[in-house]
């Protein structure tokens, strides 16, 4: 129990908070993927490019090109898009083949699946280029982006240059999607596993129970897998410490294999 407490700093003071059960939910970070003038000002990753329209105040440029890969992509152009910006074309890295051989996958969420297709509309209907299999090779200019290259992806995507295309842009914006914030997990001495999608993540058990004694971890920082998902593995991780402390809940089983099942549905849609 002694080594049980949290050092946090708010406004500027340190204080320790004792605690019994914890739950870790750090969240995600974009993943940042270097390339010849990844660090070009222009070049931003989907998560500032829509900070900046949602503030209402900023539009990040006037011809954009969005390259990576994941739903992300076609929503940030639709939303630059009715900012007003020019979206010279939208390059996602994985080939149509592997992204329809999911679509079964998009009926455990009908709505979601149609919003998805409706912003496919929307692009369809305002002449935006979709390219597959498709990604970046380099941002030209100086200081700001000014052109960009890109290239057909090999399957384990490998540019291939001889078919490179550069297209004039003033926005680059790049989504390989997100590495899980796992550092403070690690800090603790949590067992950790490797992920493909997000990095180093916890070891969890069905109840979100991590490696030590009354810690657990919910949310982006175990499996990337969207807000839904991460409320849900939340309100399994807060009964399992509820129950851990001997707080009975009513029909507990019940609850968690209904939780369960829809965080099931969850990830598959994902
Ligand atoms: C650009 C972007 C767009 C997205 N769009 C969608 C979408 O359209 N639909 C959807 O379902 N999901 C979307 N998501 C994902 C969704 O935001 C997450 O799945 C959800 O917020 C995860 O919740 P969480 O509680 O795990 O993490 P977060 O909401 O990220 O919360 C983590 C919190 O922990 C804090 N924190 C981290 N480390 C520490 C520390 N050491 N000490 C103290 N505090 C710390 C952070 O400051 C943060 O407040 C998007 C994410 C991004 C980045």
């Amino acid at each position: 129990m002694a080594d049980q407490h949290l050092l946090t700093a708010h406004q500027e003071t340190l204080s320790t908070i004792d605690y019994e059960q914890l739950i870790l939910a750090t969240g995600c970070q974009e993943r940042s993927i270097p390339f010849p003038g990844w660090d070009m000002p222009g070049v931003m990753l989907l998560g500032g490019i829509q900070l900046q329209i949602k503030s209402g105040l900023v539009r990040p440029g006037n011809r954009c090109v969005i390259t990576g890969t994941g739903p992300l992509l076609v929503l940030v152009a639709c939303q630059l898009h009715k900012a007003g910006c020019d979206i010279t074309g939208i390059y996602e890295a994985a080939p149509f083949k592997d992204l329809a051989r999911e679509t079964l996958a998009l009926l455990n969420r009908p709505q979601l699946a149609l919003d998805g297709l409706s912003m496919m509309m929307y692009l369809k209907r305002h002449h935006i280029p979709m390219h597959y299999g498709w990604g970046v090779v380099k941002a030209i200019g100086g200081p700001q982006v000014e052109q960009v290259t890109v290239a057909p992806y090999s399957k384990d995507w490998h540019p291939d240059v001889s078919r490179a295309e550069t297209i004039n842009a003033d926005v680059l914006g790049i989504g390989y999607g997100f590495a899980a914030r796992s550092q403070l997990a690690q800090l603790m001495g949590l067992e950790m596993q490797y992920d493909h999608m997000s990095g180093a993540i916890p070891v969890v058990d069905e109840w979100q129970r991590a490696s030590i004694d009354n810690v657990y971890c919910a949310g982006d920082t175990v499996k990337f897998a969207g807000a839904e998902a991460a409320m849900l593995e939340g309100k399994i991780a807060a009964y399992a410490a509820l129950n851990a402390r001997n707080i009975l809940m009513p029909n507990l089983e019940n609850e968690f294999k209904a939780l369960r099942h829809q965080l099931d549905k969850s990830y598959r849609f994902r």
